[in-house]
């Protein structure tokens, strides 16, 4: 399941199939303006290049921690104290909604800038780890993909990111991988 977090980590993209098509996302106004646009904030774009770099590092940074939490670890008191202070750099001001069944109260972020947008990731983060379960974090099994997920199924075994491209794909290397060694055998 894609969240707020996962969809900015997985900036950095890899080519699942092993071809040459990996690139870092992070810098390209397309996918600062689809970002965007996705999860419902604002910032300018394209982000200044400064910007960027503090983005790249946060990115890398949380990328290193979820990596550490699918492998079973849990928060330190030094990766809260980090997330409290990305958090801090964007306030946010409490909304009382209707909604379709009742209502509904909802933090809306006060500023449009991209620390604002760090700050909504690092709390989906956060949200993720404290109402969800840290041990949910997936990095997809195909090594060339690495795509970053949330395991939200019941029997928490979801290997891929996806099971039509990745599932397929791993499916057909094991196929391959078999054929020959009973080739080799004959
Ligand atoms: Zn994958």
């Amino acid at each position: 399941m894609d969240r707020l977090w996962t969809d900015f980590v997985n900036s950095d993209y890899h080519d699942w199939r092993g071809g040459d098509r990996s690139e870092d996302r992070l810098g390209k106004k397309e996918w600062q303006q689809r970002f965007l646009e996705q999860w419902k904030m604002s910032a300018s774009i394209p982000a200044t290049p400064e910007e960027e770099s503090v983005m790249r590092i946060f990115r890398n940074e949380l990328q290193t921690l979820a990596t550490r939490l699918s492998a079973g670890e849990s928060l330190t008191d030094k990766d809260q104290k980090w997330l409290n202070g990305k958090m801090a750099e964007g306030q946010v001001i409490r909304r009382l909604n209707s909604a379709n069944e009742g209502l509904e109260l909802s933090l809306i972020p006060v500023q449009g800038h991209w620390q604002q947008v760090m700050a909504e990731v690092a709390a989906d983060f956060a949200i993720t780890v404290v109402e969800g379960d840290g041990g949910r974090i997936r990095i997809c099994d195909n090594t060339d993909c690495r795509w970053i997920f949330y395991d939200d199924t019941r029997s928490r075994t979801q290997k891929y990111c996806d099971d039509k491209m990745c599932g397929n794909l791993m499916k057909v290397r094991r196929f391959r991988a078999k054929k020959k060694v009973a080739q080799q055998k004959e």
